[in-house]
């Protein structure tokens, strides 16, 4: 057996190798490196993917949020909703541009924001939301568009777990995931769903004055060369990243269903159980799984992840501190608010490893030792 990781970044190098050394190499030959002709290919065709009208590449997932959020032209001290349950990032950003975060609550079933909480929780103050498709399942895109509208919000989609991700609405038309708010954002960091071999990110939107503004924030507020209209950051995707993610957005869905294929032979192991919750995925949502997360149910989750460190098999927590109780935060009352459910989860979640190429005999490896410690 293949020893056991998080992700196989290196397995999955293996397969593409000859793909991927030829498309670096006709980089360094050009020597385009930055805005080389890959990078608009990259652009065009992940927008041909997601069904968007415009994608603005640029350099992590994180620039994606703070562009995004620089385009909407808000005051400082603008409310921006968003879960606690999430990755910093998310968070992070509107800190940094002096806009106040307001943390709500998520459903411990779907890991994403409840739309009645988020209702709840808006002022006269609130400008947008920020839902993140945490995990790889959709947040609940129509109730909160519905919300948006009825206030008057922006949303802008934190994707960066779930690209690929599908969103049914109740009239049955389905959209990508990011692409169905005000602007949806992404990160190509190496383990995410489609990773490059450095940092990467993308904003998308179907609006053409966002997309305009957008691409000028990314590039120092210029639209011709050294006349520069705002501030604005220096944000861009290498074009050798670029030549990375060519060849994987073509097998994304490959590796979409790969990563299903693995979360399915999980659930059906641990299916009936009274001490663990597999994912739940929503009529409305695919499930991309970027993650493959259990909740415990009177289970200790430090000896079972213990017990799995001692058979090779690594497990993560994702995440151990919700944002609103991070120091970063306590000047902005974080340590005030009251999410029971966030904190439910945060003591209770734990990630099992899952990839585009986990073979059968380490999934029942992994199972079976994880069946063996709650059986204890
Ligand atoms: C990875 C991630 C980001 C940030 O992406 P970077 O490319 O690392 O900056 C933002 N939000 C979420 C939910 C993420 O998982």
């Amino acid at each position: 057996m293949r020893p056991l990781q998080m992700v196989d970044l290196k397995q999955q190098y293996e397969h593409i190798k000859k793909d991927v050394d030829q498309a670096l190499h006709e980089v360094l030959d050009s020597c385009a490196f930055i805005n080389g002709k890959p990078v608009q290919d990259f652009a065009n065709s992940l927008a041909g993917y997601l069904g968007a009208k415009y994608v603005i590449p640029c350099a992590n997932g994180t620039d994606a949020l703070q562009i995004a959020l620089m385009s909407l032209q808000l005051q400082p001290g603008d409310e921006v909703i968003t879960p606690s349950f999430t990755y910093i990032a998310t968070t992070e950003v509107i800190a940094l541009l002096r806009l106040k975060p307001v943390f709500v609550d998520v459903d411990p079933k779907t890991f994403c924001l409840v739309p009645e909480e988020v209702e709840k929780a808006i002022t006269a103050k609130t400008k947008a939301i920020i839902p993140v498709h945490l995990y790889g399942h959709a947040a609940p895109m129509e109730p909160l568009m519905r919300i948006a509208e009825k206030y008057g919000l922006f949303i802008v989609e934190d994707n960066a777990q779930a690209i690929g991700c599908d969103y049914t609405f109740s009239n049955g038309d389905k959209r990508k995931t990011g692409t169905i708010g005000t602007i949806g954002c992404t990160s190509f960091f190496p383990s995410k769903n489609l990773g490059c071999y450095g940092d990467g990110g993308a904003l998308f939107t179907d609006d053409e004055n966002l997309a305009g503004r957008l691409k000028m924030i990314a590039n120092h507020g210029q639209k011709v060369r050294y006349y520069h209209e705002m501030v604005g950051c220096n944000s861009r995707l290498d074009t050798l990243q670029a030549a990375v993610l060519n060849i994987k957005l073509k097998k994304l869905d490959e590796y979409t269903a790969a990563r299903q294929k693995a979360a399915a032979c999980y659930t059906e192991a641990f299916s009936g159980l009274e001490q663990i919750t597999t994912p739940y995925i929503a009529p409305y949502s695919d499930h991309v799984f970027h993650q493959y997360t259990l909740i415990l149910n009177g289970v200790s989750r430090d000896g079972l992840h213990q017990y799995l460190a001692e058979q090779q098999i690594p497990s993560m927590i994702y995440y151990p501190v919700p944002v609103h109780r991070q120091q970063m935060f306590a000047s902005f009352g974080g340590g005030d608010y009251r999410l029971p459910q966030t904190d439910w989860l945060t003591e209770r979640v734990i990630s099992l490893p899952i990839h585009t190429e986990l073979e059968t005999d380490q999934l029942e490896f992994i199972t079976q030792h994880v069946l063996t410690y709650i059986n204890k």
